[in-house]
């Protein structure tokens, strides 16, 4: 089937509307009518080949809610009309230990939602932002949330687990004291989570003006990151930071802020490396820089309804599909909170 889509045809081109295919629903397949799409700082580096690899055309999203509009003869668990998510994985190999263990996302068979292999045409996967999507049911998502938040539920599917996983496989909670890096997509749901599971947060930021807004989201305490003494007031302190930010940066301060066997975890994927960090300010404090990739599809669906439970969503501005590049040029400039999100009725338009 035809489906109305926005992507671009090289990495040096802007993103415009395309037409795209979508397979008839297997057996085992969902079929979505997608409602939402968050825009992740990942599609931009995707979508601009600033990642290796990139195929074009190049249809980015993989935070996408929506509907239920068919079935395939196998599927038990999902009906048409239910509210669904699909975040960044649409096949993995279902056989190796990390797939058994849920956690397809370490899978080295991971299909991601765009730019993955498929033998669908055109022989790699298209993302959300396209009026449907066809996914094998094991990855698909249950929304508990009420349908009208819909929309701020979308960017749960990306920056919610992965800022989620970490803060869970580090053991957040009360009494322990967590960073987050960056008050973007990613880092405004981490202070929400982090603060959700009653750690004490502080949030790091390059941009005096989050400061407030900083607060508002959780976090207890506001560090501008160019200002030294503020930095130096939180030294040796940390449980955990999470370092969500999208470009290269200088990983030493952060790590100088960890008390003995502090975790640095690095889930912002810029292009080019960081500087390599200082080895004295690991080994004297047994510090440990660690990373982590979204989440696996059983913690997806925890985290979806830990969020459920507690009537969290993220913060978001939702927009038409034809302001999908000023959007982009806006997320590189911090100028958004936190998250655009693409209201997918206005790509029949
Ligand atoms: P985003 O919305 O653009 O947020 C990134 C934030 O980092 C910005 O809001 C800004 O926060 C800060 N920042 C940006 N440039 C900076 C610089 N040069 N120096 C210091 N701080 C800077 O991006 P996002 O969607 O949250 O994604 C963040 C990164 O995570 C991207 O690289 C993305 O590809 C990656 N990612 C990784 C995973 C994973 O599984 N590991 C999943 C999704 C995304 P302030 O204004 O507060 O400073
Ligand atoms: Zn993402």
């Amino acid at each position: 089937m035809l489906v109305n889509a926005y992507g671009a045809h090289a990495g040096d081109k802007p993103l415009e509307p395309l037409r795209i295919t979508r397979r008839a629903p297997g057996a085992r397949d969902v079929q979505i009518d997608i409602a939402y799409c968050g825009i992740c700082h990942s599609d931009l580096h995707q979508v601009r080949a600033e990642w290796a690899g990139t195929r074009f055309p190049c249809v980015p999203g993989h935070e996408i809610v929506g509907r239920v509009s068919a079935v395939g003869a196998e599927v038990s668990d999902f009906k048409a009309g239910d509210l669904v998510g699909i975040g960044c994985i649409v096949d993995s190999c279902k056989r190796c230990s990390e797939c058994e263990d849920g956690l397809e996302n370490y899978c080295d068979g991971l299909v991601g939602t765009y730019n993955g292999p498929t033998p669908d045409e055109p022989g790699w996967t298209l993302g959300g932002y396209s009026q449907k999507i066809v996914v094998d049911e094991r990855y698909v998502l249950r929304i508990r949330h009420p349908a009208e938040q819909l929309a701020a539920v979308a960017p749960l599917l990306c920056a919610g687990i992965t800022t989620y996983s970490p803060l869970r496989h580090w053991k957040t909670g009360p009494g322990k004291k967590v960073g987050v890096v960056g008050i973007g997509g990613l880092g405004h749901m981490g202070i929400k989570l982090a603060h959700a599971m009653g750690a004490h947060v502080v949030a790091f930021t390059t941009s005096d003006s989050k400061r407030e807004a900083a607060r508002a989201l959780g976090a207890a305490e506001v560090v501008v990151s160019r200002n030294a003494a503020e930095m130096a007031a939180h030294a040796k302190s940390f449980d955990l930071i999470l370092d969500t930010v999208a470009a290269p940066h200088d990983l030493d301060a952060f790590l100088v802020l960890l008390k003995r066997d502090g975790t640095l975890t690095l889930v912002g994927a810029p292009p080019t490396p960081h500087p390599s960090p200082g080895v004295f300010n690991l080994i004297f404090k047994r510090r440990a820089i660690a990373g982590s990739l979204i989440g696996g599809i059983p913690e997806t669906q925890e985290m979806l309804d830990f969020c459920a439970e507690r009537g969290i969503v993220a913060d978001i501005e939702l927009i038409r599909a034809d302001q999908i590049n000023t959007a982009y040029e806006r997320m590189l400039k911090s100028d958004v909170k936190y998250r655009f999100v693409i209201d997918s009725a206005t790509l029949s338009a």
